[in-house]
């Protein structure tokens, strides 16, 4: 059963929240605007909070009536660099940035659990609410840690959840272990002698070199992984050449990584740098690799994946939350956090894609994609189940 009421007073003001969130998206690290909109919310709810975590990141802190563990909530708050094709009234008026991934809709859900609780505070315990900046590639979440959230706020386990487009309203997904992957980015120079396009001979092509490396490249994961272990290899961009009549000297390719495992990543790694080097050398050429880590697989601890699908259960019944989904190949920065200290994240669903229309259900970072309000109050109650039955 829902704590927070769908058309309650508090749906309403989330509904609000949210829309003034996704009309006012800023990007990474500069969530100025959305840092102080969420603290207004705070501090006119009397809830006590640090600021500054991580330049806009936010602490609220909740004890209950009697002491107990602590733990921590996270949203993120961040947008993306895209310009917004919706056209309904609080659709972005910042040109070129858009909540295209639905963190208003995160940060709406945690503040809106953050009043529920202040004024319920019936639980054994302590909850940190953490606003985080910066997801969607600055890693705000590796900040947060380095910068010491879990000595400043020490918490026993930490929870984190993503809106999921193509599972339907009211549904959960729950994962054990994996839930998203790891993400590297890849860059390969392959050295060869320019010169004159007429007379290849005296010259040592970089871009056929490369042409080959690339192909080669695709035959690492389906020959050298085991096949119930995942990887993906993407060359994403290629970039040689300036002219017609020349052929250039050098070829750099860049590419993304993504697993689960380190091992399988640092084989697939070996791997592309030897056959880069390989394939180079036997044709006269030399290659360079190497690797630029972004954010570590997100993998939950079973124990607080087991109690999230719990308080889920309670909310929306055991049929509506999946637990055999597969783990997505996308990557997420609450890895940093769950890294730090046990926890688990967890995906609500936004609701079936409808095949005509792109609104509310359509895909994370679409131009025509928003969060589905419907789902505030469920988000908001997930998170207040959570903490009631992890702090008794
Ligand atoms: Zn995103
Ligand atoms: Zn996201």
């Amino acid at each position: 059963m829902s704590e927070i009421k769908h058309n309650s007073k508090l749906h309403e003001e989330m509904v609000e929240w949210r829309h003034h969130i996704h009309k006012h998206p800023e990007l990474s690290f500069k969530e100025d605007m959305t840092s102080d909109y969420i603290a207004s919310v705070l501090e006119s709810n009397n809830i006590e909070m640090h600021r500054g975590l991580a330049v806009t990141g936010i602490v609220a802190t909740i004890h209950g009536t009697k002491k107990g563990k602590v733990i921590g909530l996270r949203a993120d708050m961040d947008a993306l660099p895209i310009q917004e094709r919706n056209e309904f009234s609080h659709k972005s008026v910042h040109d070129g940035k858009m909540h295209a991934c639905g963190h208003d809709g995160h940060s709406t859900m945690l503040l809106g659990a953050a009043v529920y609780l202040k004024q319920n505070n019936n639980f054994a315990g302590t909850v940190h609410f953490i606003f985080q900046p910066a997801e969607e590639g600055g890693g705000g979440g590796r900040v947060m840690v380095e910068e010491g959230i879990f000595e400043k706020f020490p918490c026993e386990a930490v929870y984190g959840m993503h809106n999921w487009p193509g599972l339907a309203e009211g549904h959960f997904a729950v994962h054990d272990t994996a839930v998203m992957a790891a993400n590297e980015t890849l860059k390969i120079t392959i050295k060869g002698k320019g010169g004159h396009a007429a007379m290849p001979d005296q010259c040592v092509d970089p871009i056929m070199i490369g042409a080959q490396v690339i192909s080669a490249i695709q035959s690492v994961v389906s020959r050298s992984v085991a096949p119930l272990d995942s990887a993906v290899v993407s060359i994403t961009m290629v970039d040689a050449g300036f002219v017609s009549n020349v052929i250039p000297n050098e070829m750099n390719l860049t590419g993304s990584l993504r697993y689960f495992r380190s091992e399988v990543g640092n084989e697939v790694k070996e791997k592309i740098k030897n056959i880069s080097k390989g394939i180079s050398e036997s044709m006269g050429a030399t290659a360079s690799f190497s690797s630029v880590p972004n954010y570590p697989a997100t993998v939950n601890t079973p124990k607080h994946a087991q109690l999230c699908a719990q308080a889920a259960e309670t909310l929306v019944g055991k049929d509506n939350v999946l637990r055999n989904e597969k783990p997505s190949m996308g990557s997420e920065d609450f890895s940093f956090l769950l890294n730090a200290s046990e926890g688990a994240y967890i995906w609500i669903g936004n609701g079936l894609v409808p095949e005509d229309s792109p609104e509310g259900g359509c895909m994370l970072h679409n131009t025509q994609y928003d969060f589905n309000d419907e789902i505030l109050p469920i988000g908001s109650s997930y998170w207040v189940k959570l903490v009631r039955s992890i702090l008794t």
